[in-house]
């Protein structure tokens, strides 16, 4: 036995346990009150649309991303902590909080900035496998006043991995009270092209590992080109995710991409640094200086 991250809670440590066994074990222990002690924060990252020039307007929506502020190890990552709170079922109630807390916000700047702002929020596989879920996404939007067609649910291909039907009539359900549906991370699980001609969706989002890879060339290009092609020919919109350099953005323009999300245009940021940032200017955007006068 063991006391979990100084607190007075006994987790049962087995024999024998390895170091990171225990830290997982200690770490889903925390994870238990962590909502009820307020240690979850929503980060937003900005979307762009390639198409509009105008610094102000360029932000298509924001993306909700949770992070948990963990009172010793700090800021601990969704990738970390998502998969332990499925496992556990805390998903529900922490996934039901971060609708709530980013319809919210959504329906806040939407007052504040006098035009609709649209915000995505990303679902777990285990939150699509019930049909509470209709409930917790029309209860967000009433309780914020946001419009449905303000807020877009990520869900990733692997949702799709087990009941493809029920899975697919859920997004359906969804989609009819007028929310919009993303694939995220696409081309990186099994759905691959074929399946988006079947799915209830209206957006693709390209993975990053996909993306990084483009300024070089060769097969990158050529798959990121093919997805945006075939979303097009569908009527789906594209997201390039991960945009880091403006060699990747090029690229994107250059295979007419829509939109883009990445570091180089915003990284995840509290809500109240959204609120008063001064939209960054996009560098291919910047007047190109003067050439130098070389004097003779
Ligand atoms: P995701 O939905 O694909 O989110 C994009 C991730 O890429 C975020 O990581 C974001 O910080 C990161 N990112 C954005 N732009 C760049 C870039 O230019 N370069 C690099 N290297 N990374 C970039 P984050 O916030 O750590 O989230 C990781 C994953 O955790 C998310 O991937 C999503 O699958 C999951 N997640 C986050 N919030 C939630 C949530 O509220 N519910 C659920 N179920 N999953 C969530
Ligand atoms: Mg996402
Ligand atoms: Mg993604
Ligand atoms: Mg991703």
């Amino acid at each position: 036995w063991a006391k979990a991250g100084g607190k007075n809670r006994l987790v049962a440590y087995a024999e024998g346990m390895s170091k990171e066994a225990q830290d997982k074990a200690s770490l889903r222990d925390d994870l238990a009150d962590a909502l009820a002690r307020g240690q979850f924060e929503v980060f937003y990252q900005a979307t762009i649309d390639f198409r509009k020039h105008e610094t102000d307007s360029r932000a298509k929506s924001y993306e909700a991303l949770l992070r948990w502020r963990h009172p010793e190890r700090g800021m601990v990552s969704p990738l970390e902590f998502v998969p332990l709170a499925e496992a556990s079922g805390e998903i529900l109630a922490i996934g039901a909080w971060v609708l709530r807390t980013a319809t919210a916000q959504a329906a806040t700047w939407t007052a504040e900035r006098g035009h609709p702002v649209g915000v995505a929020v990303n679902l777990s596989a285990v939150q699509l496998g019930t049909d509470e879920i209709l409930t917790v996404v029309k209860d967000a939007l009433r309780d914020s006043g946001l419009r449905p067609h303000q807020l877009t649910l990520e869900v990733t291909e692997s949702v799709l991995v087990g009941d493809l039907e029920a899975v697919s009539a859920r997004l359906a359900q969804l989609r009819a009270t007028g929310v919009l549906v993303a694939i995220d991370d696409f081309g990186t699980g099994y759905s691959s092209l074929s399946y988006l001609r079947r799915l209830p969706v209206d957006t693709v989002k390209i993975d990053r590992s996909f993306i990084s890879d483009l300024a070089l060339g060769g097969s990158a290009t050529t798959l990121v080109s093919t997805i945006i092609e075939l979303a097009r020919s569908l009527g789906l919109d594209v997201v390039a995710e991960g945009v880091e350099t403006e060699q990747q953005a090029q690229v994107l323009r250059d295979l007419s991409c829509t939109y883009a999300q990445g570091f180089l245009y915003a990284r995840p940021q509290p809500a109240q640094e959204v609120s008063t940032e001064v939209p960054a200017l996009v560098p291919a955007l910047v007047p190109a200086p003067a050439a130098e006068v070389v004097p003779a």
